[in-house]
């Protein structure tokens, strides 16, 4: 495509050379190669030869009934090339140069044409063989200044919104213009700016044969937009969005060993925070969110871990960032937490005695390495209406402050209260802060009216049940 081009060169061209682009267009052989160069010289031999023998038989040649459509086959080319071999040495013939001038008559009228498009229906006419855009293919194969508005390339000037894909009929005229504009604007021949577009189209006719105009191809059938230079011009591209910017809160912008990920490795789940676990779940945040940004957000929403395992799927989607994808798998999470943990799977279930509680909560404490703080609320009924963790602490303590508590008990309506903790050394007796929280926690709660009913310390295999050592009664 570098080499410098004569473009007058077309109009000198000898008649041979002619045919034989007028050949490899009809046989759709590659000229640019040794092997198609060669076909193509056997195929004029062969066509002369027998035009030749039929003159001296004076028989007249069948056309036969062999469809164009088959040229498209090779195997049907060679059946098409039998049928119509007269048409073809007409053809062929049109561009015998006149014995007195030695002009071409057939390149005279087309340098006479006055725009592409004339050439283009004249050379249709004159050979009677290029039909579609083979007209379009032979004159850039001869070298004259066009561009074949083949599939690829209207695809491309489609997308970049050049062109509307909708107005075939008035493609052409606007393929041109615009390819007049390319040539001006680069300052390169036609030759160059047809083949450089066809390239980048992924056209058939820039290599053809080979898939090398397929794997070259930015903008062929999968554009590759990342790559490409047009993408700031192109249509298709605004259209389908700019890949999103990086978002500046992203969990990747923060230091290495911050990053949930990191701290699940370094630290094991057990150390992360609900908000970190909810994350890793999420994997992704919303605009100008990180994936930790959303998760507290969504833990704010709900206040707990429990009452998010209770919302539904609508209520999940309701916030910011959450799609569908995402909320199914925050809800398949936490039931598998659920499922594992026999979490709030009591909920419904009524307490009669302390016993009904270790049941329910040794599956869930009993084997828990650090101390968790639960908040069982009841209905009138002493039925589990739900549970809340409220504090996880260190190997022997677990911080619990009254108004924590007592809040969560008020907004959930609480008719009354049990209070679960473990002990990860496996023994059940209250240590003095453990009463001593006790008795704070039910003097909280009687001021707002809610019944505390016991205190259950689970340890391995047994239990201490403040009320049953009448360490707190539930009608005072
Ligand atoms: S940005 Fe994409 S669609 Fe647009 S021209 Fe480039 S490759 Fe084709």
């Amino acid at each position: 495509l570098a080499r410098p081009e004569d473009p007058e060169r077309w109009k000198r061209l000898d008649a041979d050379e002619y045919r034989e682009a007028l050949l490899a267009v009809v046989l759709g052989v590659d000229r640019r190669t040794a092997a198609g160069r060669r076909t193509l010289r056997r195929r004029m031999r062969e066509i002369a030869e027998r035009k030749a023998a039929a003159e001296g038989a004076g028989v007249a040649e069948s056309e036969g009934g062999a469809r164009r459509g088959a040229l498209f086959r090779p195997e049907g080319r060679e059946r098409w090339l039998a049928a119509n071999k007269a048409k073809v040495a007409a053809a062929l013939e049109g561009f015998s140069p006149d014995p007195r001038t030695g002009e071409i008559a057939l390149v005279r009228e087309i340098e006479r044409c006055k725009s592409r498009r004339d050439a283009v229906a004249l050379v249709r006419k004159q050979t009677g063989l290029l039909g579609g855009l083979r007209a379009f293919e032979f004159l850039e194969e001869i070298g004259y200044p066009i561009a074949v508005p083949d599939p690829a390339r209207r695809r491309l000037f489609d997308r970049l919104g050049w062109t509307e894909p909708k107005r075939r009929e008035a493609f052409p005229a606007e393929f041109f213009d615009l390819f007049e504009r390319l040539v001006r604007l680069t300052g390169e021949p036609w030759r160059v700016v047809n083949a450089a577009v066809g390239l980048f189209a992924g056209s058939r006719d820039v290599a053809p044969g080979s898939s090398a105009a397929e794997s070259l191809a930015v903008c062929g059938r999968r554009p590759q937009c990342g790559r490409c230079v047009l993408a700031s011009a192109c249509a298709f591209y605004r259209y389908r969005g700019e890949p999103a910017a990086e978002n500046p809160r992203s969990v990747k912008r923060m230091a290495y060993a911050e990053q949930p990920r990191t701290r699940f490795e370094a630290l094991g789940p057990a150390n992360l925070s609900e908000a970190e676990l909810l994350a890793l779940i999420l994997r992704t945040g919303a605009e100008g969110m990180s994936s930790l940004d959303l998760a507290r957000e969504i833990l704010e929403r709900f206040g707990s871990l429990e009452a998010l395992s209770r919302a539904g799927l609508g209520e999940l989607r309701r916030i910011r960032g959450i799609g569908r994808a995402k909320a199914i798998e925050i809800k398949a999470a936490l039931e598998l937490g659920r499922r594992l943990l026999g979490g709030p799977v009591a909920v419904g279930e009524t307490i009669r005695r302390s016993a009904d509680v270790f049941a329910i909560y040794r599956g869930l404490l009993e084997h828990e390495q650090q101390e968790n703080f639960y908040l069982v609320v009841l209905n009138a009924r002493n039925r589990i209406q739900s549970h809340f963790l409220i504090s996880r602490g260190s190997l022997t303590s677990s911080p619990v402050h009254p108004r924590d508590v007592i809040k969560v008990a008020i907004r959930e309506a609480a008719a009354s209260v049990i209070f679960v903790h473990n002990h990860p050394s496996g023994e059940p007796e209250p240590s003095d802060d453990d009463i001593a929280i006790t008795e704070r926690l039910a003097q909280a709660a009687r001021l707002v009216g809610i019944r505390v009913l016991d205190h259950v310390i689970i340890g391995r295999d047994n239990y201490f049940s403040f009320a049953d050592h009448h360490l707190l009664d539930p009608e005072e």
